[in-house]
């Protein structure tokens, strides 16, 4: 049993105030595995308090100064690899896959910062003007748990890479990768202030933090919803806010899509992180004559698919992070029964040989229309609808046809098309075929998928203020 009993504040790790505990599960197993002493408000203005005494300094840092904190985080969360990969196994469950690619990522989003502030113009000129892009103020991060480490670390990266402190609120069910974590970025040896770590609550630290006139700045990433209330509270002290939020990406398969290629992909980007991810690609739009062929593809490939704890090398899929998510995978499979879909894989209940642990069977529903609730809303778990298309004009038309707009994904063989169909969908990025992650482009969505980007010089201006001294 692991007992977290301590917070990040000021460069130590610290007691908290709040005294309420929360337990902590393996989601392979359903067994409790340790308890989390959570922060409270208190803790939270303790550790804003903290982060303000330390933004002046930061503030005035170089960028040769800032690279050279970006690349002590990045060495000291790559020394950390293995207990990192082993918390995020033992507490969220994820398949190798995804473990795999996770560590090498939280030491990346370092890196990258690195050269994003190397390259980027903190002054210029512009007519009689000096224009310097100046830090926002104390910043504040509410994460959730679908990548504890990978958020924690890509929204600290960018409040050095802009020179300010921060506060970062984790989501309590991630305790056990956020003190992984924590230990390995302590080693680092920021200015103390810097970057301080509170567990709580949402409604008790979030809320104290989205509240404090003393934070400038928050980035979120969670839901929808959160991130509506997040956006309320942030307008009375007129917070600068990036919100990255719920998607419901589609895939359009082209007509001259080549499915060998093809179905694999569209596979990974709908059960990515085991579905529980907000980019993942899962309303699939199929040209309607190609539709059984499609379909019957389809229920081949998911049917190899193995739904299996991480230490199965073989796992594709991991289990769903709580019983409470697992429920809500299971109400939207019953959902998309009863709204008169056709369950082509998967259904109910756990996988086959998984008799306990937050298993969800790898689900494909066909005959799925774009009004129904699974074509509407974000089920978070590996649930792919499968929606047809008559021309590409229709296929663009459904794509754009929701709240979301994260990232959108378009299948086919014929480069210009692809580029011409991208161009049209609403959507924050577009992933043509296989084309593998670009850690500086901009992230972020259209419409209900949030505010603002995150990763490179977009990810980094959002942190900052222009200033123009003119004369
Ligand atoms: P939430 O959006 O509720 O949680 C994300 C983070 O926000 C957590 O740290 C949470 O804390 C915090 N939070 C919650 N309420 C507030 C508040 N009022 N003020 C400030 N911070 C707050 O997501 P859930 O964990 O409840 O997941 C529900 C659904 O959201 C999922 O099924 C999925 O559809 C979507 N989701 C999307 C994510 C994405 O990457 N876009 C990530 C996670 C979820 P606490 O844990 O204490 O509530």
């Amino acid at each position: 049993m692991k007992a977290i009993e301590q917070i990040y504040i000021d460069g130590a790790f610290v007691t908290p105030h709040g005294a309420e505990r929360f337990d902590l599960f393996n989601p392979a197993t359903e067994e409790k595995i340790g308890e989390v002493r959570l922060g409270d408000a208190e803790d939270a203005r303790a550790a804003i308090a903290a982060a303000k005494r330390a933004f002046p300094a930061m503030r005035r840092t170089s960028p040769a100064e800032r690279i050279e904190m970006l690349h002590a985080l990045r060495d000291a969360v790559a020394a950390k690899a293995d207990a990192l990969t082993e918390a995020m196994a033992t507490e969220y469950g994820a398949p190798q896959s995804f473990l795999a690619f996770s560590v090498p990522y939280a030491a990346g989003v370092f890196e990258m910062a690195a050269r994003t502030v190397a390259d980027y113009a903190f002054t210029r000129r512009i007519g009689n003007t000096d224009v310097i892009m100046e830090p926002v103020g104390v910043a504040a991060a509410i994460t959730p748990w679908n990548s504890d480490i990978g958020f924690i670390c890509s929204k600290l990266a960018t409040a050095i890479a802009a020179g300010t402190s921060i506060v970062i609120k984790p989501s309590e069910m991630s305790a056990i990768q956020t003190q992984a974590v924590t230990e390995a970025l302590h080693a680092a040896g920021l200015p103390r202030g810097v970057l301080n770590i509170v567990n709580g609550y949402g409604h008790v630290v979030g809320t104290a933090l989205t509240q404090s006139p003393d934070i400038a700045k928050i980035s979120f990433t969670g839901s929808t919803a959160t991130g509506r209330t997040i956006l309320r509270a942030a307008a009375e002290t007129f917070k600068r806010v990036t919100l990255e939020l719920g998607g419901k990406g589609p895939q359009i398969l082209l007509d001259d899509a080549d499915l060998d290629q093809a179905i694999p992909h569209i596979l990974t980007s709908a059960f990515r992180n085991s579905g529980q991810a907000c980019i993942a690609g899962t309303r699939l739009l199929v040209p309607a004559h190609r539709y059984e062929e499609v379909s019957s593809r389809l229920a081949a490939a998911v049917s190899a698919l193995k739904a299996s704890p991480s230490s199965d090398p073989t796992s594709d899929i991991g289990p769903m992070v709580s019983a409470k998510q697992w429920e809500r995978v299971q109400s939207y499979i019953r959902l998309g029964q009863e709204e008169g879909a056709t369950l082509l894989a998967g259904g109910e209940g756990r996988p086959e040989g998984q008799d306990r642990g937050w298993f969800v069977r790898p689900t494909v529903f066909t005959g799925v229309t774009n009004d129904m609730r699974i074509s509407r809303e974000e089920i978070f778990g590996p649930v792919l609808s499968v929606i047809a298309y008559h021309d590409e004009a229709e296929a663009i038309a459904i794509a754009n046809d929701t709240d979301y707009g994260l990232q959108s994904y378009v299948l086919g063989t014929d480069g210009d098309r692809m580029r011409r169909v991208a161009r049209e969908l609403e959507a924050g990025r577009v992933v043509l075929n296989e084309a593998p992650m670009d850690p500086r482009a901009p992230f972020g969505g259209f419409k209900h998928s949030g505010i603002g980007r995150e990763f490179g010089a977009f990810g980094l201006e959002a942190f900052l203020e222009p200033k123009a001294i003119l004369g």
